[in-house]
């Protein structure tokens, strides 16, 4: 195959990122010209409260394969990814952070082993030099506990940055639940999949958005949206307690018949109660988090909202409105000005 018979698309989320997005395209638009002439970087403005936008207006002056999905407010980077995801046309996508921490010359690598027949390919972080401790052991733990709990292990070092063939694309679009854990549902998808091995860089400018309970947010809905055994485990938890009891039952009796009635006993009461409090709670806090994930789900609302489109085709618009009506919601206006040559602004 010529070099140059394929489409490429890049998705990038943004949040406030009017300094990155200059360093971004400055190191990507080279790596993406030289790969091919039909490539497309679609950014995915999350809500941006800074001139993110007006960044990517600029720049798409110069560039017209820039795109620009504005959502009307912040859905924070699993939904805007998942955005920008719906409206990539390319043969592949693949998905990019901003900041440069995703590294632009692995491109090239994961285009080749996309060629050579895998339709999923990772980037597989070599290394973690950057990221702080609390980061690096948390994360390794919660690789471990997710793969014990769920039927589909996901690998670990693996983030979003990895190039999709457009079959697992469409795949990906019929997943509809609103908790997006990306990570998850590729590994869910199926299909051949392959890895190239990178070193990840520091965040070229701004500042990172995931604190510590984002990450733990993150890491308890990847987890119940993809096990159910934090429900399933609280019988055997029940059953092994209420053995213990009638054990302990019988020993007091024996213990009164053989020796008579001892001590009060209060010891023994409080951390009885306390201990067996505490487990309830617990199991009741667990399908909290159940309850609270369906609750959400059932309330079926959009995955996103678009405000604007800039540089989209609009026969695209158009067929997605169609496909993503019960995901998400499209603009009519957007439609109109999208209208006047895919142009606005
Ligand atoms: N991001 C987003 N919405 C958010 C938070 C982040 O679209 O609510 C984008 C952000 O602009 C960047 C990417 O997601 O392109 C990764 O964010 P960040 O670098 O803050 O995360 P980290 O690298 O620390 O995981
Ligand atoms: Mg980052």
């Amino acid at each position: 195959m010529e070099p140059s018979d394929f489409v490429l698309s890049v998705v990038v989320p943004v949040r406030d990122e009017e300094d990155a997005v200059p360093l971004f395209l400055a190191a990507v638009l080279p790596v993406l010209r030289d790969l091919t002439p039909s490539f497309e970087i679609v950014f995915v403005d999350d809500g941006s409260t800074d001139g993110t936008a007006r960044v990517i207006e600029a720049a798409r002056a110069t560039e017209p394969r820039l795109r620009l999905l504005s959502l009307s407010r912040n859905f924070g980077k699993e939904a805007a990814l998942t955005a920008g995801l719906h409206f990539a046309t390319g043969d592949a996508a693949i998905p990019m952070d901003v900041d440069l921490q995703d590294p632009p010359e692995v491109i090239p690598e994961l285009v080749e082993q996309w060629r050579a027949g895998f339709d999923i390919v990772y980037a597989r972080r070599r290394s973690r030099p950057t990221d702080t401790t609390l980061k690096r052991v948390s994360a390794g733990h919660f690789y471990a506990l997710f793969n014990r709990l769920s039927d589909i292990p996901i690998p670990s070092n693996v983030g979003d940055f990895r190039l999709m063939d457009r079959r697992v694309l469409d795949a990906l679009q019929q997943f509809p639940e609103r908790n997006r854990f990306m990570k998850g549902l590729f590994a869910a998808l199926g299909f051949r999949q392959g890895e190239v091995l990178y070193d990840r860089p520091e965040r070229s400018a701004g500042k990172s958005k995931f604190r510590f309970w984002r990450l733990w947010n993150f890491a308890l809905d990847g987890i119940t949206s993809f096990s159910s055994m934090p429900l399933r485990v609280w019988s055997y938890v029940g059953a092994a307690v209420a053995l213990l009891g009638f054990l302990y039952g019988g020993f007091i009796v024996v213990h009164t018949l053989v020796y008579g009635r001892d001590t009060p006993g209060f010891a023994t009461i409080a951390v009885l109660v306390s201990v067996l409090g505490g487990l309830q709670l617990l199991s009741i806090g667990i399908i909290g988090e159940y309850a609270s994930r369906i609750f959400v789900e059932t309330k079926n609302r959009p995955l996103y909202i678009v405000r604007d489109f800039a540089g989209f085709d609009r026969a695209l618009i158009e067929e997605k409105r169609g496909e993503l009506s019960r995901l998400a919601v499209l603009p009519r206006r957007a439609l109109r000005r999208a209208d006047q040559g895919g142009e606005d602004r």
